[in-house]
């Protein structure tokens, strides 16, 4: 389960944002280059992302009179992708704009970013003109419900001008390049990237080249219009199906994940107790079966309601013939849920395929006690469950949750030698796997020093503990802060910090 203590809880109604794809200029049609770009590891939504420049609308981007736009709405999205471009990549798309010099293209980029211009103003001054017509709407695509920072993406198809070459405007990125539409899908193929949905859709359909078709088949999906994405492929083999469950906020989902090869499948927490939502993963399910496979598996990370809520229910609908598999502490402390297999320690599960797909499991209690991970060594994915997830934060909440094994188990995990994404049991993948891992544990550290310091200075009880530390919750959150300040406090009597004697705590 996650909890809210660390996050503000904010509106989770999609915000408009626009895209661009760029392209370059006279480029090989059969085969076309694309700018694409990383995101920077610092970044909170999507950090370390192979992702196309865009985001946010700003309320001046309306503000900007746009030719051959057919509607205010389409403006306002051209006005975005277009300010988006010029300040992520320095590329100014707009009639007028071949007039000016690399100089002073840089001196109006600073005049933006400085904010001594506004976006209507600098383009209004300097006479350039945006035109619908240069920006070739491709799709609309719609963060599904389980990120907590949600977009409403435009996405457009930009010529880059002649006289001009993108380079990374260092902030919210980290590199970009030009690359070959075919090489960039052989990338996340070869599991070398990390990518959301409709940048894959993009690449796949550029890969295809600039034929006659070309937008159709950029809108051929439902999704690029609008309807939320349901089976998130961010890496090969690792479908993320997030379903509805009682979780806590700001969650609202699940993932379940559906690992598989040409032949098997393997089905990780199919939490959701609501019938809907099992149907729906139960559909696609029976399509990977469709092409081809067999389940070999439903596995159970640890034993929380919201990741378990719906193993019956899927079992039932195989007619029982699927074997559920669990750590040995997992499976003695769930009731309602008839463990087949245990899983240990080190244990490798090996999906048959070409290649073949091994998960080693290793066992890191903390959250729970017969808590599990998943190493697949070979393209550095790491199941994480509930230890670490792209969404809220982690509550450790005694007896099961327990805060030496915890952090024990976060540092074994970083150890790990070739981590590239991290699959979570809560919100997007994680693509910056390192620098997240280093956050969980540091932040821990800190609360810990923040919690020792209080009883230091007299807060007797988890409490008043709570009311010194926590000034960052909201009082409703404040009973579960209880229960990870307890967490701490075991930890730091254990090592010899602090004495509890009942709920009374003292320094030493
Ligand atoms: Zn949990």
């Amino acid at each position: 389960m996650v909890l809210t203590v660390f996050t503000r809880v904010s509106s989770n109604l999609p915000k408009n944002a626009a895209a661009v794809i760029l392209l370059r200029a006279n480029t090989d049609h059969r085969n076309p280059e694309v700018f694409w770009v990383k995101r920077s590891d610092h970044l909170a939504f999507l950090g370390g992302y192979t992702a196309f420049p865009g985001g946010q609308m700003d309320d001046s981007d309306r503000e900007v009179e746009v030719r051959n736009a057919v509607n205010e709405e389409t403006a306002a999205m051209v006005s975005c992708g277009a300010r988006e471009l010029f300040e992520e990549l320095g590329i100014l798309a707009v009639h007028g704009g071949d007039n000016l010099t690399k100089g002073q293209r840089a001196s109006l980029l600073d005049d933006l970013e400085s904010k001594r211009m506004t976006w209507p103003t600098l383009l209004a001054h300097y006479e350039l003109q945006l035109d619908a017509n240069d920006f070739t709407f491709v799709g609309r695509w719609v963060t599904p419900p389980f990120s907590a920072r949600r977009f409403d993406t435009w996405f457009f198809l930009v010529t880059c001008p002649l006289k001009q070459e993108p380079r990374v405007v260092p902030g919210e990125l980290a590199s970009g390049e030009w690359i070959r539409a075919t090489a960039a899908y052989d990338r996340w193929l070869n599991s070398e990237i990390v990518a959301v949905p409709p940048t894959l859709h993009a690449l796949k359909t550029l890969a295809g080249g600039l034929s006659s078709n070309l937008v159709e088949r950029f809108l051929a999906p439902v999704q690029a219009h609008g309807e939320p994405v349901r089976k998130i492929t961010f890496r090969p083999n690792y479908i993320s199906f997030p379903v509805r469950t009682p979780t806590k906020p700001p969650a609202t989902h699940t993932n379940c994940y559906l690992v598989h090869t040409a032949k098997e499948i393997l089905i990780f927490d199919p939490g959701s107790p609501y019938e809907d939502e099992q149907q729906a993963l139960a559909v696609c399910v029976d399509e990977l079966i469709a092409e081809g496979r067999r389940v070999r598996e439903i596995v159970i990370t640890h034993l929380h309601p919201d990741h378990v809520g719906g193993v019956n229910a899927l079992r039932k609908h195989f007619g029982a013939s699927v074997p559920v598999a669990a750590h040995a502490q997992t499976a003695a402390a769930l009731t309602d849920i008839q463990v087949d297999r245990f899983i240990a320690d080190n244990e490798v599960i090996s999906l048959e395929g070409d290649p073949e797909l091994q998960l080693r499991a290793l066992h890191t209690p903390g959250h729970a006690r017969g808590h599990l991970c998943f190493h697949d060594v070979r393209t550095g994915v790491l199941m994480t469950g509930d230890n670490i997830v792209g969404l809220g934060s982690v509550l450790i909440d005694p007896p099961e949750g327990n805060m030496i094994d915890y952090l024990n188990s976060l540092e074994r995990v970083r150890a790990l030698a070739n981590l590239t994404v991290l699959f979570g049991g809560h919100g997007p993948a994680i693509a910056n796997p390192y620098k997240k891992i280093d956050e969980y544990i540091s932040h821990r550290l800190e609360r810990e020093q923040s919690i020792l310091q209080a009883v230091r200075l007299g807060a007797a009880n988890a409490k008043e503990i709570v009311a010194r530390v926590y000034t960052d919750v909201s009082p409703k959150a404040h009973a579960m802060a209880e229960r990870a300040v307890l967490a701490h406090l075991e930890k730091l009597a254990a090592e010899g910090s602090v004495v509890i004697e009942g709920e009374q705590i003292s320094p030493i």
